[in-house]
């Protein structure tokens, strides 16, 4: 990847608070397919690891960024594809420990945490949040339309096994697909799978975002309450019903957004090259005005675009 920027935000996260974002593997390499993934399916879905950006640079621009703004509260590696794949992420870490106190968190799906160099990998990191999607092969071959070469039970146990060896915190987010997770017998599978893993916490999510597929639903916020009491105390929802936050550093840039499709219908691609945002910093903020009914969607061509209502 020689693009910039690696960075974007911080953008305001339910869970990590202000968080500044690192993204160094290309828009869509991903390990899996997911059928609720909100930037869109996998263009480029591989197992293969290697510096998809110069670890260099990526340094860089991270280290000039934290000297502009305030500090926030987590440095994030995610992105718009999977961080594990970028063979120099444990470098990346390192290096950005040498630069800042700040707390780093790795967001991954966990597909290849039963890889014992990906395992080390990301060690360093002060807090990982691995994903699990499914109870059994087939449902994790439905949800998460994996790489051919990552058998379903391997994954299951390189989780368990980096929640053993890991010294920090490990954050489980469970994703429930309406009319495809969210059955009791599949819940109760994907339950007795973390008890296995047995992470600090457990965080459920939903399709609250439009999912890369029309049919990966969305679970009511009252069925999500239930199903979280059957994965126990240390289970919370996560899933962003409202998805709108106040703070003015974010509602600026909302507005700009808002002002861009006051003038004309705009699709994602439009509003990131329109206002030099990053993709996900893009999807976030038009997925919060369409939750807040500001914006509406219609495809045209098999385009996605938004406009003011
Ligand atoms: S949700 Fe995450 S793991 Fe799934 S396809 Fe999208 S980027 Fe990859």
């Amino acid at each position: 990847m020689n693009r910039k920027p690696y960075t974007f935000g911080p953008v305001p996260s339910r869970r990590l608070g202000r968080s500044l974002g690192i993204d160094f593997v290309p828009f869509k390499t991903c390990t899996y397919d997911c059928i609720y993934c909100q930037l869109g399916r996998t263009t480029a879905k591989t197992m293969e690891r290697k510096e998809y950006a110069p670890m260099r640079a990526v340094l860089q621009e991270v280290e000039e960024k934290l000297n502009k703004i305030s500090p926030p509260d987590y440095i994030t590696l995610s992105g718009s594809g999977e961080p594990t794949l970028h063979s120099g992420i444990a470098d990346i870490i390192a290096g950005i420990k040498k630069i800042s106190s700040i707390p780093v968190a790795v967001l991954t799906n966990g597909s290849l945490l039963w890889v014992d160099e990906v395992r080390d990998a990301v060690s360093g990191a002060d807090l990982v949040i691995p994903s699990l999607d499914a109870g059994s092969n087939e449902t994790f071959l439905r949800v998460n339309r994996p790489h051919g070469g990552i058998p379903f039970q391997e994954m299951v146990e390189g989780l368990s096994s980096f929640r053993k060896a890991f010294r920090g915190p490990v954050w489980l987010e469970v994703f429930i697909t309406g009319g495809v997770t969210d059955s009791e017998d599949e819940l109760v599978r994907i339950r007795n799978l973390t008890e296995q893993i047995a992470p600090e916490r457990i965080q459920l999510n939903t399709a609250v975002r439009t999912p890369a597929e029309a049919y990966a639903g969305l679970v009511p916020k009252e069925r999500m309450k239930e199903i979280s009491g059957l994965f126990g105390g240390n289970c919370e929802v996560i899933a962003d019903y409202t998805g709108v936050h106040d703070q003015s550093e974010f509602s600026s840039t909302r507005e700009d957004v808002l002002d861009l499709l006051r003038l004309r219908p705009c699709s994602i691609d439009d509003i990131l090259s329109g206002l030099g945002l990053h993709r996900n910093e893009t999807v976030k903020y038009v997925q919060e005005l369409m939750d807040k009914k500001l914006i509406g969607m219609e495809e045209r061509h098999g385009k996605r675009l938004y406009s003011v209502n």
